[in-house]
């Protein structure tokens, strides 16, 4: 048998990889802890019809590590980990399969804590929290998402700050992509700091919101691209910062909420040798681990907001350092994290 772990390329000493079964409820999950050296490793559970066992070591393996550095870059006494289970999200789900979750995050005994993620919700972390208290954001407490705007938010005054020499947003087009719970939120408060928006999404009702809401502009889902502005703020999917949606971007910053925004590492050269100011994404976006983060530690929530915003003084931090070293905004992000969680 071909060995598909050690061998695999997003390896990267990843302190433990569990493969968890069960018969009755056709349980087939992985759990990767990547890092604990700053806490027990927190990340979400994603639900994928994987085609094959490989396609999901893979994701287990990159989505864990990513959630070690965007944990560590964000301040949390946590390490980074994730789960994932094979099977289709649609149809495949039922309350046995996440209570034998749970029973598998009960053996590791807390040293992985799970949450909702793609494929999953915060009813089916209901079913794992029967079994287990290694669950977090259950989703009574309220949706992240708000934090995660307000994030993107500071992290988007930092870099308008470094990049255009400015402490408003007065008369700043933002082409904004994806209004759903981080986005609209997101777009709200660019909005009312006086930013005017262009805004895409596929769902009709979201645009007309936007419109009617913030008066934004509505353009095509792929003409996003090719708008004249300031700002572009991913919100929706990965990948969008890629050699040819970078030959068209006007903007000179890039902020935005979306996961794995660069389609390879190389393009945050690009960025860099473009003039872009690309504000690194697990670095922008990490209101919401934030959130969940103190929710599950049971921390005072009167500190939380002031801890959010200091995604700007971090991403403040890295922008000059990158400036400093003429390095790539992406790299020094991954040299902050290092420096905090690698002993
Ligand atoms: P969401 O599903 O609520 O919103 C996504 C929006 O993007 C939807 O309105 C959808 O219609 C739209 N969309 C889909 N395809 C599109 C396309 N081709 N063009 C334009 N719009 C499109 O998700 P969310 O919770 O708002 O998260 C947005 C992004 O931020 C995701 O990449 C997510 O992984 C990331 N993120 C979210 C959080 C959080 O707290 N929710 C935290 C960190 C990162």
């Amino acid at each position: 048998m071909t060995a598909f772990v050690f061998n695999e390329i997003n390896f990267d000493h990843h302190e433990q990889v569990v493969f968890a079964s069960e018969e009755k409820s056709g349980l087939k999950a992985i759990i990767a802890v990547h890092n604990t050296n700053l806490g027990p490793a927190m990340g979400g559970c994603r639900m994928w019809n994987y085609a094959s066992e490989a396609e999901a070591v893979r994701d287990v393996l990159r989505l864990s590590r990513g959630m070690t550095y965007k944990n560590a870059v964000a301040g949390l006494p946590i390490g980074g980990g994730k789960s994932v289970i094979i099977g289709n999200p649609k149809t495949d789900k039922t309350p046995a399969l996440f209570e034998a979750l749970g029973e598998a995050l009960e053996r590791l005994g807390g040293r992985y804590v799970t949450a909702e993620d793609v494929g999953t919700s915060p009813a089916d972390m209901a079913y794992v929290a029967g079994k287990t208290k290694y669950v977090a954001g259950l989703g009574d407490r309220g949706d992240p998402s708000p934090f995660t705007a307000l994030g993107c938010f500071v992290g988007a005054q930092a870099a308008v700050k470094h990049q255009l020499g400015r402490d408003d947003m007065d008369g700043l087009v933002v082409a904004l992509q994806g209004l759903g719970h981080v986005g609209f939120d997101y777009a709200r408060r660019l909005k009312e700091a006086g930013a005017k928006l262009i805004v895409s999404d596929i769902d009709e009702g979201a645009l007309k919101r936007a419109k009617d809401e913030l008066g934004a502009e509505v353009v095509g889902t792929d003409a996003i691209y090719d708008v004249a502005a300031d700002i572009y703020a991913p919100c929706a999917l990965g990948a969008t910062v890629n050699p040819d949606t970078l030959k068209r971007l006007k903007a000179k910053i890039i902020a935005g909420a979306a996961n794995n925004q660069l389609s390879t590492p190389d393009m945050g050269i690009a960025c860099r040798n473009q003039g872009i100011l690309y504000a690194p994404d697990f670095v922008i976006n990490a209101g919401g681990i934030i959130k969940v983060c103190y929710e599950y530690l049971n921390t005072p929530e009167d500190g939380m907001d002031a801890h959010v915003r200091r995604i700007g003084e971090t991403l403040a931090e890295v922008f000059a350092r990158a400036d400093a070293e003429g390095l790539p905004t992406s790299v020094i992000a991954d040299r902050v994290a290092e420096a905090k969680f690698k002993r």
